[in-house]
């Protein structure tokens, strides 16, 4: 029976273990940290009772894509929730730009004029993701198996979101849709900087902003019970440094950052590859703060009452020049926040009337102040007296959030700067882009495509290319 080992236990590790054990070889995930799941991980920390995800909270792409559909992961105990609302964005004078599952309901409460433009806009690439999903979910230099659906999508994807925003009228919604632009994590003028925002909103109109029933771990819990019933192992707290270190097999496949890989691999890889990885760029981070609020956040707009995300980062205007401060390595005193508010649509996650709020802010690349402050009064700013309900809170910056996953360099959560280049060609430029150069060995994580998100695509691509190298895999991959 041929072996593989897999390097890293995050989504794309545990997909692309599942696929190769699916095909009855040998599998062992090997993790650093001492838990498995990388960014999809829950703790129950701050009080007895509360749980906290510990990065990713909300999957849209989880519900996307076609492999963890098809993986069944509902026999394993994962159960998605979804909340009323799956996202408001409140401005400061009370308005709020509201995104709703249904495509028509978010047209019916946006302003006058805006609501049709933004049917026309997502309506037909929610209706038609399903079939683009896989072409979208993958490597983008290949021939699309949905020509006309997928330029369709490129339209959206590929200008600025500065100009994209100009598709409506009123800054509630200009501010709605850069909110979810700015997941880019890039300057949002430059181009390529509405695809995020493409792909977020057409899956949420199609699929929903779901969260995981006790937690993100549940996806992770599900993916290694899976692989556990097909023969796999799991090995926790053992950090590969060298390819020495591995253990034999036949194929390896790295959840790892290209830099890692570079290291992990120096000597081996052929030099252009070498030299690819490392100047894969990693762009701007996250600082996160994890709260116990006793009672609800007292948001002054309603709707953030009831909406699973909040994106605070005030006007259009506002969201355009944080993001270009912080990509040019500048905190903004009013950093862009996302509020996660997982308990409304999963109450498992509270402790009676204490609840976990999840908050992160972009802060620039390596950032090592404190903006513990910063997210507190951004959130104060939306939903006065919320300092009053804080029972406790915890907070990590870049550094510590590098620390508990190296994949994070310097607490860019994306795996890689998403700037325009990156997002068409990563890791580098090749139709392969999972393939390492040494044959038998793969790339899948997050800094493969499609990029960053909990939806173990690039370890399903990688696995493929793996099983195809052992010559039990569809030619085409
Ligand atoms: C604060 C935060 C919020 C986020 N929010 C969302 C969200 O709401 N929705 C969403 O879809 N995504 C979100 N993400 C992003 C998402 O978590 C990642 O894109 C996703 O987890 C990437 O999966 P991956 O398998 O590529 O790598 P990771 O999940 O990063 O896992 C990599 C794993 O490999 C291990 N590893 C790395 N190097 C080695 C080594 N040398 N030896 C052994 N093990 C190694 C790491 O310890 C880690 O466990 C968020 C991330 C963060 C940090």
């Amino acid at each position: 029976m041929p072996k593989a080992v897999v390097v890293g236990s995050g989504p794309n590790g545990l997909a692309a273990a599942v696929r190769l054990a699916q095909y009855g070889i040998d599998v062992t995930v090997l993790e650093a940290a001492d838990r498995l799941g990388g960014g999809a991980r829950t703790t129950e920390k701050l009080v007895a009772g509360t749980l906290h995800d510990e990065c990713s909270a909300v999957h849209p792409t989880a519900v996307l894509s076609p492999y963890l559909r098809e993986l069944r992961l509902d026999r394993y105990g994962l159960r998605w929730r979804h909340p009323e609302v799956m996202l408001a964005h409140p401005l400061d004078d009370g308005t709020c730009g509201v995104l709703r599952r249904s495509v028509d309901e978010t047209a019916a409460g946006l302003p006058a004029g805006d609501g049709q433009r933004w049917r026309q806009a997502y309506g037909p690439l929610a209706a038609n993701l399903e079939a683009t999903a896989s072409d979208l979910l993958g490597p983008l230099l290949r021939w699309p198996s949905h020509p006309v659906h997928t330029a369709r999508f490129g339209l959206r994807a590929v200008p600025p979101a500065a100009l994209t925003r100009l598709l409506w009228r009123s800054p509630v919604t200009q501010s709605l849709f850069l909110g979810v632009a700015a997941h880019v994590m890039h300057d949002l003028r430059a181009p390529m900087s509405s695809s995020v925002a493409a792909m977020l909103i057409s899956a949420g109109h199609r699929f929903g902003w779901p969260v995981a029933e006790g937690g993100s771990q549940a996806i992770t819990d599900a993916l290694a019970a899976l692989l556990r019933d097909l023969g796999g192992k799991t090995v926790t707290g053992t950090r590969i440094k060298r390819s020495s270190e591995l253990p034999d097999a036949d194929v390896v496949v790295l959840d790892t950052s290209p830099s890692a890989a570079a290291r992990i691999f120096e000597g081996h890889l052929p030099g252009r590859v070498h030299r690819a990885y490392r100047r894969w760029r990693h762009g701007p981070a996250a600082f996160k703060v994890d709260f116990a609020v006793r009672g609800d956040v007292p948001w002054s707009n309603a709707d953030c009452g009831v909406a699973g995300t909040v994106h605070l980062g005030g006007d259009p205007d506002e969201v355009i020049r944080t993001a270009r401060d912080v990509r040019r390595g500048r905190m903004p005193d009013a950093p862009f926040v996302l509020v996660g508010q997982q308990y409304l649509a999963d109450p498992s996650r509270s402790a009676g009337d204490v609840h976990p709020i999840w908050a992160y802010a972009h802060v620039p690349h390596g950032y090592n102040g404190d903006a513990t402050a910063a997210i507190v009064d951004q959130i104060e700013r939306f939903a006065p007296g919320f300092k009053d309900k804080i029972v406790a809170f915890s907070a990590k910056k870049p550094a510590d959030l590098m620390r508990g996953n190296e994949n994070y360099v310097g607490g860019n959560i994306l795996t890689g700067a998403n700037d325009p280049f990156q997002l068409v060609f990563r890791p580098r430029l090749t139709p392969h882009p999972y393939d390492t150069g040494i044959p038998g060995v793969y790339l899948c994580s997050a800094a493969t495509p499609p990029g960053a998100g909990v939806h173990g695509m690039s370890g399903y691509h990688a696995a493929g290319r793996a099983l195809r190298h052992l010559g039990l895999a569809p030619a085409v991959q």
